[in-house]
């Protein structure tokens, strides 16, 4: 898979929101670091109001992995889910604050997540940034140049794959043993997407 699949070390870390209430520990042992530029990730931080969690440019700093790596320690009750659009992916937050949490698809049956790496108590543990998505929708300067997809959509593919043929995939604080998710999707309605466009 190349240099720019390298596992970070396995270790346990906290993901805490800004608040505090809510907190997750990740094992980092096997995903990708990313920086995602595109419009949606930053509309999704600027509807919570949490535009101190993006990177320069607009960034969205992200690891992505398979669910069952993601445990919840305390603060269940304020996991809280929102679509941009009756179509869009489910993006997971922190009710609490408001703080993004994860995002993924609207099915437990792919194992795929994203995390949102500001709220880790290490953020370098999950190594460096090996990809930059959707460079086209920053609001700056870049931190790097766009990665051709191909670089990380097979090992988070393959990744997926395992966890369904394992059965991991049902391992997720995410959707509840019938597959439902564990909290109500909220859709936003044109004038909230358009409130949470992001500007520049
Ligand atoms: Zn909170
Ligand atoms: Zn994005």
């Amino acid at each position: 898979m190349g240099a720019a699949a390298a596992e970070p070390a396995a270790v346990s870390l906290d993901w805490r929101c800004r608040c505090g209430s809510l907190h997750l520990r990740l094992d980092p042992g096997a995903g990708m670091h990313g920086i995602c530029y595109c419009r949606d990730c930053q509309a999704f931080h600027h509807h919570l109001d949490a535009a101190e969690w993006l990177r320069p440019g607009g960034g969205s700093d992200l690891f992505a992995t398979t669910p069952d790596r993601l445990e919840v320690v305390s603060g269940a009750e304020h996991i809280a889910l929102l679509r941009l659009g009756p179509k869009g992916i489910f993006r997971w937050y922190a009710a609490c604050c408001g703080s993004p949490l994860v995002n993924g698809p609207p099915t437990r049956g792919v194992a795929f997540t994203s995390l949102h790496v500001a709220g880790l108590s290490d953020p370098a543990a999950v190594g460096p940034v090996a990809a930059y998505l959707n460079c086209k929708g920053a609001t700056g300067p870049t931190e790097g140049r766009e990665t051709p997809g191909r670089q990380f959509i097979f090992p988070i593919l393959f990744r997926a794959i395992a966890a369904r043929l394992s059965g991991r995939y049902r391992q997720t604080p995410f959707f509840r043993a019938d597959g439902t998710p564990v909290a109500e999707p909220h859709v936003l309605s044109r004038a909230e997407r358009a409130a949470a466009a992001p500007t520049g």
